[in-house]
């Protein structure tokens, strides 16, 4: 039984990097103790998790943050593959209910093949072998959202949180406060129109929350061209914060 271990299996965000592949976009892995979660396998998922050699029939589930490709492109796959094509029916799918209703994005024939089929709910605990999870309330994103923080059951500062996609409203940071937190920043620089987070959320983010590391990633195009390591080393000097921008297949010991 060890403690955390995260990998970027991607650091692509939204539609243009995503497309282009200029990073990957096979969403995050995260292992603790015996329990193996694959978290917003994007498009190409498959294909990091394979570079990496992780054994895709070991993964004790998949969860989705939401229904949009490039965080659920590949999770039929990864169904696939963590069922052995659905002969050995094991491990728990986690996904909010709209990625199974309209227009659903998990394949009906092999909604069978895990053991679990779990519909988030905002603001509740989920257990998944020695992985403790908490969904947030429901991000301001469209379709259903929901960001997450990991471990603190114990009523502690939870071990990672995890700001999914949204637009920035009053309380983003404190819902998914940690020691460490990830951060999907979409745009160089918020806009009214989207829903999603700029750089200068995530500062007020990082500033609010405090975490003792915080981690930018699913860059979006203007992310990407202002460089995110030179991007994330301004935000550290500001906020005083150890900001650092992901890399694809970085791995952390949390
Ligand atoms: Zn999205």
């Amino acid at each position: 039984m060890g403690g955390m271990r995260l990998t970027f299996m991607g650091t692509a965000g939204a539609r243009f990097m995503v497309m282009k592949q200029l990073t990957a976009s096979g969403g995050l892995y995260l292992e603790e103790g015996n329990t193996r979660l694959a978290m917003d396998p994007g498009p190409g998922a498959v294909v990091q998790y394979a570079k990496r050699k992780v054994d895709l029939s070991r993964l004790s589930g998949i969860l989705l943050s939401h229904r949009h490709l490039d965080h659920a492109g590949d999770v039929n796959v990864m169904i696939e593959g963590m069922t052995d094509g659905g002969f050995h029916p094991q491990g728990t799918l986690f996904c909010p209910g709209d990625a199974l209703d309209t227009d659903p994005v998990v394949l009906e024939y092999l909604r069978g093949f895990p053991r679990e089929v779990v519909r988030l709910q905002p603001c509740t605990r989920y257990r998944l072998g020695d992985i403790s999870f908490s969904t947030s309330p429901r991000h301001v994103h469209g379709v259903e959202t929901y960001g997450f923080t990991f471990g603190g059951e114990d009523g502690g500062l939870p071990t990672l949180g995890w700001v999914t996609d949204s637009k920035y409203y009053d309380g983003i940071a404190q819902d998914h406060r940690a020691e460490v937190m990830l951060i999907h920043t979409v745009l160089a620089r918020s806009r009214p129109e989207l829903p999603h987070l700029g750089l200068d959320d995530a500062e007020r983010i990082v500033r609010e929350a405090q975490p003792r590391l915080a981690l930018i990633t699913h860059f979006g195009m203007t992310v990407w061209r202002a460089r995110p390591w030179e991007v994330a080393a301004e935000l550290s000097q500001r906020t005083g914060v150890d900001v650092r921008a992901a890399r694809d297949g970085m791995r952390l010991d949390l």
